[in-house]
């Protein structure tokens, strides 16, 4: 690997070359960097999800109301 970012681009040694070619885990570490290829798993939320699903459904009609309040506004105006 250190061998591949010393080199210059189109001036990477044959044998390094070769096995990049046949090997995808040297490929996706020069494509994405060291990074591990699992993401961290993400916390817990703070809700449980039905909770959260409420919430967010009563958010969404919430929003409803609100624009057809000012569709109902914007059209007495004209
Ligand atoms: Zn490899």
């Amino acid at each position: 690997m250190s061998r591949l970012r010393a080199a210059s681009p189109g001036d990477v040694p044959e044998d390094v070359a070769q096995h990049l070619a046949t090997c995808e885990r040297c490929q996706e570490r020069v494509l994405f960097g060291p990074v591990r290829r699992q993401r961290p798993r993400r916390e817990m939320p703070p809700m449980p999800s039905s909770t959260r699903a409420l919430v967010l459904l009563a958010l969404m009609a919430a929003v409803i109301v609100v624009f057809f309040v000012t569709l109902q506004t914007l059209i007495r105006r004209l």
